[in-house]
This record gives C-alpha cells, structure tokens and sequence, in this order.
C-alpha cells in the first residue's frame, strides 16, 4: 500500500500527484556528456562583445526591457532565413527563456483543460511534462520501432494523429534521444491529418542534421498551424543563456502575447543573445566537429560490438547493453557522465571534444556490459 499524503502535499493538484520533475543529474565529472550540450566554451571574441552589450545596458537596468525583443526578433528572422531558405520576418519571430519556455508557451495557447496533446515516444521528455503540468491530456504516440531505428514511418503517424485529433502534436527532428530527423513529408502528412491541431515540430538539433535535410520553416508558407521551434543551447553553444524560439505564421506568434508573462526576455538575456548572433558564424564554428566526434562515436561503439542508431544530432543513442542502468554506473565511476534515457539495453552520450569521445570510448572499453 502506498503511504497517505499529508502536508503540503496533500494541496498540489491532483494530476499532479506522484508525477516526477525533469531530472538529468549535474554532477561534477571530468567527461560530462549527458545534456547535450556544447563542450567548447564561448570563444574570446564573444565573450568581449558580450561585456560590451551588458556595459550598455547596465545602467539602464532601472527600466522593463523591450517587452516585444523587436531587435532580437529582427536577427532571429535574418538568423533562420539566412540559414533555412525561406524568408521569414520579425513578426514570425517569438523567443523565451530556452526552447523549453516557448514550448510552453505554445501549450499554454493551444492546450489546456479538456485538450489534448499527441507525441510519438520515445522523445523529448519536457513534452509530456510541459503537457501534463499545463492540464493537457498526453498521449503517448509511439515511433515505428520495428527495424530497431526508431523511426516514425508515415503511415503510423497519420494514423495516429487521425484517431487522436489532438489540439498540439509533437515532432522532434532530429528526435531526442534517438537522433534521426524526421523526412518532411511525415511533417506535411501528420499536419493535414491533424486539422485541428497545431503541429510543434522541434528543431533543437537541426543545425547537426546530415546534409540534405531541409528544415521545416521550408513547410510554414501556407500552413498556419505549423510551428518550428529552435535553440540557442545546442549548436549555438548557448546552453547558459537559455534562449529559445520559434517560427510560424504571424497570427500565431500573435497569440503567443495572451499566456507570456510580461517582460519575461530580461534586457541582459535580449542583450547577450544579440550579442552572440552579431558572432553566429563564431558561435557555430565547433559544429563541424562535433559532428565528427558524433560520427567517431558511432564508429566506436559499432567496433565495441555496440548498436549505435544513425544520429543527426549532437549525440548517440548507444544500444547493445545488457544492463545499461549498470554500465551508466560503472562509466560514471570511470568519471565519465552519459544519459540513461529510461530505453532498455540504450545508453544516449554526447558528442563533444575529441579527447572526450577518446575518454568515453576508453571508459566503454574498460568497463564492458556489451551483449556481444
Ligand atoms: N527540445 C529538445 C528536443 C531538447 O532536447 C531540448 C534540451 N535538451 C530542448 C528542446 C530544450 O532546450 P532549451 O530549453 O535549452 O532551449
């Protein structure tokens, strides 16, 4: 039987009882490759900029930032229509605290009591969570998983989205953790067999996709329901700022005004995220060779008897364990920090340095656990 709930507790709203914050342990390890995030810190050149622009806005700290960011939705917009193809304008533009924040902007919009949230397991974990927190009905989609790759074929996801008619779909591309992107014809399919729903395709990786995968802002033309959420904290390197932000249509980043709190881009955050993007071909300059690192990573594990998964993020889905729960603990005594995502027998580690993916793939060899 479990124990009554007394206290506090008894107060938190029922569906919330019993559920679990998002949790990825900071621990402080000489190889940490568990959040994804970037292993090179801001170049010099930044970092001087970035002292400049908070010295300007410093004294002025008295007042309430531009409450609608108008500049940083302005180089935004350049930012993606330089780097996607598509031309898109400031008003198309809406950014939060990390992706996560614009997420739930979204959720708070579109969501809500009664309604109801579709995504295609396994992805990211803050989806369900933000749904879930937000009073929104998850449902548990789940990826096509029969050729052990985790992909989401089209035909499985536009069956789904039809008998669930969600109010919000979820798509990850490249998806988290397993780290394939996603062909843009389940993107187009899963939107018109959805006609209610606004469709979030999250792009948090999309700068390390494999060439020729094209991002969805490629599918906003004529699609007033389709969103394309982005980041600052993975190849921009730009975990600590927490900048997030989407593309859509106009009408919708308009909505987006009703559920954000006011003022919530702080003028040191508008100032810093500015300041990195007059640098983004500085403060993307490491990504090539992560994806080398990535690509070493794959090579590696598959020599250790390891079934790594095609990735076109910054991280590899390692499966093949026998104990994976196991093989995290004895990594971690190695001093060397991966994810254990909740798959069986999967392991997820992030690309970063070359002397990390040397550490990590020593560690793998020393500790063993595969099932080969
Ligand atoms: N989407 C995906 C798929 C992610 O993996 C993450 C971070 N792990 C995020 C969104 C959120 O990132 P942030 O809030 O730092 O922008």
């Amino acid at each position: 039987m479990s124990e009554p709930v007394t206290g506090v507790r008894a107060l938190l709203r029922p569906d919330l009882q019993g559920r679990t914050p998002y949790g990825a342990p900071q621990l402080d390890v000489p190889v940490a490759l568990n959040t994804n995030e970037s292993s090179y810190p801001v170049p010099d050149a930044v970092v001087q900029t970035i002292v400049e622009r908070v010295g300007e806005v410093a004294a002025s700290l008295n007042r309430y930032p531009d409450r609608e960011f108008t500049r940083l939705r302005t180089e935004l917009a350049a930012y993606l229509t330089r780097t996607t193809g598509p031309v898109l304008s400031a008003d198309q533009l809406w950014a939060g605290n990390g992706s996560n924040e614009v997420l739930s902007h979204l959720v708070q919009a579109f969501g809500g009591p009664g309604r109801t949230a579709l995504g295609f397991t396994p992805s990211y974990s803050m989806h369900p969570i933000i749904t879930r927190s937000l009073g929104t009905e998850w449902v548990d989609g789940l990826r096509g998983s029969a050729d052990g790759l985790f992909d989401l074929d089209v035909d499985r996801a536009v069956e789904q989205a039809r008998t669930t008619d969600p109010n919000l779909v979820f798509l990850t591309s490249p998806n988290n953790p397993t780290g394939t992107a996603l062909s843009l014809d389940v993107v187009a399919a899963v939107y018109d067999a959805a006609p209610h729903a606004v469709i979030v395709v999250d792009e948090a990786y999309a700068e390390f996709a494999r060439p020729g995968t094209p991002s969805a802002t490629t599918l906003l033309a004529g699609r007033d329901r389709l969103v394309v959420t982005r980041t600052m904290s993975k190849a921009f390197a730009f975990a600590g700022v927490r900048l997030g932000y989407l593309a859509a249509d106009a009408q919708l980043t308009e909505l987006l005004r009703l559920v954000r709190l006011p003022y919530h881009l702080s003028a040191v955050t508008q100032a810093v995220a500015l300041a990195a993007l007059e640098h983004a071909d500085l403060m993307l300059g490491m990504v090539e060779a992560i994806k080398t690192e990535r690509d070493r990573l794959v090579d590696g594990a598959l020599s250790l008897g390891l079934r790594p998964v095609p990735s076109d993020a910054n991280f590899v889905l390692v499966g093949g364990f026998v104990d994976a729960p196991r093989t995290w603990q004895a990594l971690l005594e190695e001093g060397v920090l991966v994810r254990d995502v909740g798959i069986p027998h999967h392991l997820r580690i992030t690309a970063g340095t070359p002397q990390e993916t040397d550490a990590v793939l020593a560690a793998l060899a020393s500790v063993g656990g595969s099932d080969r």
